[in-house]
């Protein structure tokens, strides 16, 4: 078995790595500009340079792993506000060098109690068809899920921190009081959602003041926000689930503010007081499994990152990808994703509602029974061809009857989206954090809760609507996610934290960084900088604009893929730690404006 040991390799000249993968790629005219840092004393990376600047503030005077995710997090969540933010959810996973666990926190939103399985249906419908997807169904107080982030920040400082909520909120307090200059990705997302954000009375000045974009280079405020936040230092959490800002939330959903003349239907949704009054965070194990020597650990159900992506390197196990031409390499990856993506669509849902059987889909001798359905050639006509999942009951050592065949649902394609952001940590010590959050769409809802200066998620609309399905919308249900936070312990006695945004494409783009690094041996950088490619289950494979005209995109062509172009896949972010505490921290470079990685020292 090949071992890539990466330690090392991350010094190689950056901008060496990424103009060759560009090269390879095509990216002319593009910026080559690397958010990269390499150094010592502890590291950020995420979407954002002000963000991640706080993040390392936090590290700087004393704060560990979690405190400066959190501080992180909040600051993206005044200046990422349409993928971050306290009106959503997020998974986080972290890893604890002295006691050498990893525990994984899901701060995922929740349906309501008065969720129905056609919670979506439209009732003017004669034939009973659900509310148009877009603007409908995700502009609406249904889409609105119990928020989990400001109850996982409380939960990850208090079990895992060093500071207070109050103390990791006060640059972000400052960031959303005294303001930020307005970028061309800031700009852009509110443009892309103009009609949605003018519908609601609240978000229309906050968003579209004098009834337009902000422009770029001006300076964005959000008092509001300040002082939401400023009531969640002073009172905790309890004034988010159990107080005035959980009135107003309940409030927002069951009325949402729209304005007189609205261009689309805006429906209401049920979210209760005693809705959020209930809500948990679950602290819950993570998905553990080993490829090419690395020690892996990714997030569990209700996410299925995790396990489609251990899923995927079982079965790669199985190919000596490093020795291969990277097309053929590549093949295989696409054809792994695809089975591995067929179970996740037919099993996986929130494990408190379904009986997912977990231990059969990462056994590997599943994985071995299942090498034999990977195809060596592409499918005819890969675009209207989808894989069937596999039966991994028999693999479980479970006698229940009830689980001896597997339940039969119907194959849907999934679609990726570009919204949520990944933000990644590691301190001094090794702690490592890597966390994913979201509202789902870019701008969520759309609907800012009145005074509170916070958007509402669309959580929701990630349930499947063809039921049956174990991820079918249930009352008190988390609905499925893509979300991937990963961290791996590195054969050289380092640790990486990786993850990305994207829908269901985050998957993909998780496992891309991983083969990247893990098989191709290359420096985390071009890892993140490489092009995307992502198959799951849903026909053609999608790759980033531009992939398909270059020489390994022609290669895939030949070999009779199918390829998909698409604008973006995937802004990730990274970091390793080598053995000897030496630190890279790496943000996208090009995709969604880029981002930013710094370290201590
Ligand atoms: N709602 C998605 C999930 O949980 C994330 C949204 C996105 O990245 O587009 O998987």
């Amino acid at each position: 078995m090949k071992r890539v040991v990466v330690k090392g390799v991350f010094s190689i000249g950056l901008a060496v790595c990424v103009a060759v993968v560009g090269a390879l790629w095509g990216w002319p005219g593009r910026s080559l500009t690397t958010p990269t840092a390499v150094g010592t004393g502890g590291a950020v990376a995420s979407v954002d340079v002000r963000a991640t600047q706080v993040g390392i503030d936090v590290l700087r005077a004393g704060g560990n792993a979690v405190d400066a995710a959190v501080a992180t997090a909040a600051a993206l969540g005044v200046t990422d506000p349409f993928s971050a933010g306290i009106g959503g959810g997020g998974f986080m996973v972290i890893y604890q060098p002295d006691r050498d666990t990893v525990v994984t926190l899901d701060g995922r939103e929740e349906a309501p109690a008065a969720t129905t399985p056609d919670m979506f249906r439209d009732p003017d419908s004669p034939t009973g068809e659900n509310l148009p997807f877009f603007p409908n169904r995700i502009s609406s107080g249904l889409a609105v899920g119990v928020p989990g982030t400001p109850l996982n920040w409380a939960t990850a400082l208090e079990r895992y921190g060093t500071q207070t909520l109050a103390e990791v909120l006060e640059p972000a307090i400052a960031l959303a009081d005294e303001g930020f200059t307005v970028d061309e990705t800031f700009a852009s997302q509110i443009d892309a959602n103009q009609e949605r954000f003018a519908a609601f009375t609240s978000t229309q000045p906050l968003y579209l003041p004098d009834n337009g974009v902000p422009e770029v280079g001006s300076t964005f405020r959000n008092p509001e926000l300040a002082n939401t936040y400023r009531l969640l230092a002073d009172e905790g959490v309890n004034a988010f689930y159990r107080g005035e800002i959980g009135a107003a939330i309940a409030q927002t959903v069951q009325n949402p503010p729209v304005v007189v003349e609205l261009p689309f239907p805006v429906w209401p949704g049920r979210m209760t007081e005693a809705d959020l009054d209930r809500y948990e965070v679950r602290v819950r194990s993570p998905i553990a499994s080993q490829y090419r020597g690395y020690q892996l650990y990714g997030m569990g159900l209700p996410s299925s990152g995790g396990i489609t992506v251990a899923q995927t390197l079982n079965l790669l196990e199985g190919y000596d990808l490093g020795a291969m031409e990277q097309a053929e390499a590549l093949h295989w990856l696409i054809e792994a994703e695809r089975l591995a993506f067929s179970d996740r669509n037919t099993y996986l849902g929130d494990p408190e509602y379904v009986d997912v059987p977990v231990a059969g889909l990462l056994d590997p001798a599943y994985a071995t029974s299942r090498r034999a359905a990977l195809p060596a050639t592409a499918p005819e006509d890969e675009a209207n061809y989808r894989a069937t999942a596999g039966n991994p009951l028999p693999y479980q050592e479970d006698p229940s009857p009830s689980l001896s065949e597997p339940p039969a649902v119907g194959l849907h394609s999934d679609d990726g989206g570009i919204s949520t952001t990944h933000l990644s940590v590691i301190d001094a010590d090794g702690m490592a954090v890597s966390y994913t959050l979201t509202l789902e769409s870019t701008g969520g809802s759309g609907i800012v809760v009145p005074g509170y200066g916070f958007i509402l998620n669309n959580e929701l609309t990630d349930f499947d609507t063809a039921l049956p399905h174990p991820n079918a919308p249930e009352p008190g249900k988390r609905p499925r996610s893509s979300m991937s936070p990963t961290l791996a312990l590195t054969p050289d006695g380092g640790v990486l934290a990786f993850g990305s945004p994207g829908g269901s494409t985050i998957i993909t783009t998780v496992l891309g960084i991983a083969v990247n690094v893990m098989d191709f041996g290359m420096p985390l950088d071009a890892a993140i900088a490489a092009p995307r490619i992502s198959q799951r289950n849903g026909g053609s494979t999608t790759v980033d604009q531009g992939f398909e005209t270059t020489p390994l995109g022609q290669a895939l062509i030949a070999a009779g893929h199918q390829l998909n172009p698409t604008d973006e896949i995937g802004a990730a972010t990274g970091i390793y730690r080598d053995g000897d505490r030496a630190f890279t921290a790496v943000a996208e470079p090009v995709r969604r404006g880029g981002g930013s990685a710094m370290t201590v020292q």
